[in-house]
């Protein structure tokens, strides 16, 4: 990055979810830039102290556990951690999988359960449980990672496409639930961003130039390009703004 980073969250405490690599890692190393005490997290240990102990080098303030997110006791420790470190403000929900590359139909129904367990489903229990911490924040934030497959399914991410979309309507859901509590929920949806999930769709120079022709700015996204909105929207400069989704796909076609 070469500006330096806003200090929008000092004082802040925030979970991103699935943070040891790709756009999670940027949103944790962002979020803790601007400030935040951040936790981040993933199913394996090694990544997870390899992260925190490349973002510790950099000054930031980091601690990291396994998180598995369709496990209910690693969760329950995830929240414990953020209890112990002094509460919760921000909940980044990052975590998704993709089993199996078929279209919606061909789905088997043991990669459609998985598909929904984890990038539904655990979205849904995170924001649930991180409700009792997060109430007791004066700006609660809950960041669904979505994604433009959401709004234009891909063919071969059939299933995945729709649990996207689903993380649509429940961001339009718990927005209207938490407002209240002063608690905004928003999405981010990426387009094509360059990490190890997005692999398959640019290995070969011909997918990568089929892919770039549908990508208006003509380039992959960079972890960073989702990063500095979840800082964003995570801040007070997104005091006003709940139940949205905010499009970063280099132009994209982005319409249900
Ligand atoms: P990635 O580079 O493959 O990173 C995956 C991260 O998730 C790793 O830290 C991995 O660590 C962790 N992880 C995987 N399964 C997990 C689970 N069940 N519980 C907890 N952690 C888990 O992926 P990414 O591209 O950054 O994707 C991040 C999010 O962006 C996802 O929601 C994805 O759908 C969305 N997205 C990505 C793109 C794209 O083009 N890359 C586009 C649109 C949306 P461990 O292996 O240690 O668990």
């Amino acid at each position: 990055m070469s500006a330096k980073p806003l200090q929008r969250l000092c004082g802040r405490i925030a979970i991103v979810t699935a943070s040891t690599d790709g756009i999670g890692f940027a949103i944790a190393q962002r979020l803790a830039q601007e400030g935040a005490k951040v936790i981040i997290s993933s199913r394996k240990d090694k990544n997870v102290q390899e992260a925190v102990s490349t973002l510790s080098k950099q000054g930031l303030d980091v601690k990291g556990l396994i998180c598995h997110v369709s496990k209910a006791e690693d969760r329950k420790r995830l929240f414990e951690v953020a209890r112990k470190s002094g509460g919760l403000d921000i909940l980044v929900s990052n975590a998704a999988v993709n089993p199996e590359a078929a279209s919606v139909l061909d789905c088997s129904e043991s990669s459609w359960d998985k598909i929904f367990d984890v990038n539904v489903k655990a979205a849904f229990l995170l924001a649930k449980e991180a409700l009792p911490l997060l109430r007791q924040s004066k700006a609660g934030r809950i960041i669904f990672i979505s994604s433009i497959a959401g709004f234009q399914p891909f063919d071969l991410l059939g299933a995945y496409s729709v649990s996207k979309t689903a993380l649509f309507g429940l961001t339009k859901a718990a927005a209207i639930q938490l407002a209240p509590d002063n608690i905004t929920v928003n999405a981010v949806a990426p387009g094509i961003i360059r990490t190890k999930f997005s692999d398959v769709l640019t290995s070969t120079e011909s997918a990568k130039e089929e892919v770039l022709s549908r990508v208006p700015l003509n380039r992959l996204g960079t972890p960073h390009d989702i990063s500095g909105a979840v800082a964003f929207l995570a801040s007070d400069d997104a005091a006003y703004l709940t139940g949205e989704n905010i499009v970063i796909a280099g132009g994209m076609a982005s319409r249900l």
